[in-house]
């Protein structure tokens, strides 16, 4: 029988993924200036006239591409021609305030005038050799600058390129380094779509259905999560599942035999559900206690889109391997792990590596990425942006019972919606489809958690004022005119 066929369609629309539309052709090299950055448009004052984004000759392959796999899943059936600052045009030259940014991976944005400077200077000086040939300037110094970005003793980074693939390679890590079996993950966490990603992944059931047996030796846990799991109690939530993690390694596999401990600080898939810092502290505890590795898995959180750099530190805690990729080289393949040179050296030269991983054009990216972020203080703009966010979708949720809770640090944010707000009953139809009414009136939002109950805000960390109120309003006007079922 084919198993895909017992996957019921709410579960096959999970973390699809954002489609990658025929692209425009651009007519016309981008112009990079010195001046400062319009943080909307991403145009440089004094620049000249906008770029125009006529189209080439990808135009005529816009009918549905059959040739194209029908496995992977798309939010939007749209077909996007360009993207300029905050906005993605699609085909018909429909501009939309872009807050998916291909789940939180343009995070400034699209064209952003240092990036793109940075993309071009590198692809015309050199593209490939990759790490395993030798050293190249743009790797070395984005390894340097992703370091300085984290506490000691974090301080060695391998490039990697995806999100997947760092998680697998921090397992292997774990394992190679503490000689032990044993994983412990939390249920609704996602961690991406390779075997070892796969076997700690349990956001939604799509993600493993028809590939066990998965990697032996994983244990899931419980997740704090304060609204859904714990009725909105935050001590319960910490205490609870703290006590599940005692539970799991008192009857099930004891704690000298668990390499790592792997958690998203703040599950995003699942639902965009942060960790309480006191839960975080307690693992951190129960991990040194234990000899046991903990690993952060930062990939949707981090770079600064929680209002910190880095999601664990409103914890006040320091894993000892920490996964990135997505917002790392805003767009372009990348991904990383960090850990301490001690730990890394004992994971030992060969133990791990990659074809691909720290392409120099993806470095030269991922450098431009963080000096933005430094000099424009796109974090101290997560902070703001993102109390005004929130702020508004309180307001929203004021008028509207539908709305169980808004959620979630800095730019990272939540909406959980609900049948009835008194037995919490998730709603998993609604923001499916307010995002798709949101689409048609201009805003692009994506859902998340297992039912997609959640709508999610991942604006780009440079966005204005302006375009929070445009999208709080578009949402709440949106959201007012879908009828009650
Ligand atoms: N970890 C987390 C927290 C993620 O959100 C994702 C992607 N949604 C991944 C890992 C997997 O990343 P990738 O798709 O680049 O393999």
């Amino acid at each position: 029988m084919d198993l895909a066929l017992l996957v019921p369609l709410a579960n096959v629309r999970q973390d699809l993924g954002l489609g990658e539309g025929p692209g425009a052709v651009l007519d016309q090299p981008i112009l990079v200036g010195q001046g400062e950055v319009d943080h909307a448009t991403h145009r440089i004052a004094g620049d000249g006239p906008p770029v125009s984004h006529t189209l080439g000759t990808m135009e005529t392959a816009l009918e549905p591409a059959p040739h194209l796999t029908p496995v992977l899943g798309r939010y939007f059936q749209r077909d996007w021609s360009h993207g300029q600052g905050h906005r993605l045009y699609d085909t018909d030259g429909r501009s939309y305030l872009d807050f998916a940014n291909g789940i939180a991976v343009t995070a400034l944005g699209h064209v952003h005038p240092r990036v793109t400077a940075a993309i071009h200077a590198q692809v015309d000086r050199l593209i490939g050799p990759i790490s395993a040939i030798g050293f190249t300037d743009p790797i070395s110094r984005l390894a340097e600058a992703i370091a300085a970005t984290f506490p000691g003793p974090l301080d060695s980074v391998m490039f990697l390129n995806s999100g997947s693939e760092a998680v697998d390679g921090a397992l292997k890590l774990a394992r190679r380094v503490t000689g032990r079996p044993g994983i412990v993950a939390f249920r609704g966490g996602f961690h991406g779509r390779t075997w070892g990603a796969t076997s700690v992944t349990s956001s939604a059931i799509n993600y493993r259905t028809g590939y066990e047996p998965l990697l032996p030796g994983v244990h899931l846990t419980t997740f704090p999560a304060v609204y859904r799991g714990f009725g909105g109690d935050e001590a319960a939530a910490v205490a609870g599942a703290m006590a599940d993690l005692r539970a799991l390694t008192t009857t099930t596999i004891p704690p000298t035999a668990v390499a790592s401990i792997l958690i998203e600080p703040v599950q995003g898939e699942g639902g965009f559900t942060a960790a309480p810092p006191a839960f975080l502290r307690g693992l951190r505890a129960f991990c040194d206690e234990h000899g046991i590795l903990l690993i952060a898995d930062e990939v949707q959180s981090g770079y600064g889109r929680t209002g910190r750099m880095w999601a664990f530190e409103h914890a006040g805690i320091v894993p000892d391997v920490v996964v990135l990729a997505k917002a790392i080289a805003n767009g372009l393949p990348l991904s990383a792990i960090v850990s301490s040179r001690d730990l890394q050296e004992r994971w030992g030269r060969g133990a791990h590596g990659s074809t691909y991983g720290g392409n120099p054009v993806a470095c030269a990216a991922g450098l431009a990425v963080l000096e933005s972020i430094q000099s424009e203080g796109l974090i101290e703009n997560a902070v703001a942006r993102g109390a005004e966010l929130r702020a508004g979708l309180e307001r929203v949720a004021a008028e509207d019972d539908r709305i169980g809770d808004v959620r979630g640090p800095g730019l990272m944010i939540g909406v959980e919606f609900v049948r009835d707000a008194s037995t919490r009953e998730p709603d998993g139809t609604l923001p499916d489809r307010l995002s798709a009414a949101c689409a048609d009136a201009g805003l692009l939002l994506l859902t998340c958690g297992r039912q997609h109950e959640v709508v999610r805000w991942i604006p780009p960390l440079d966005v204005t004022a302006a375009e929070i109120s445009e999208a709080v309003e578009i949402f709440g006007d949106t959201l007012a005119a879908i009828p009650r079922d």
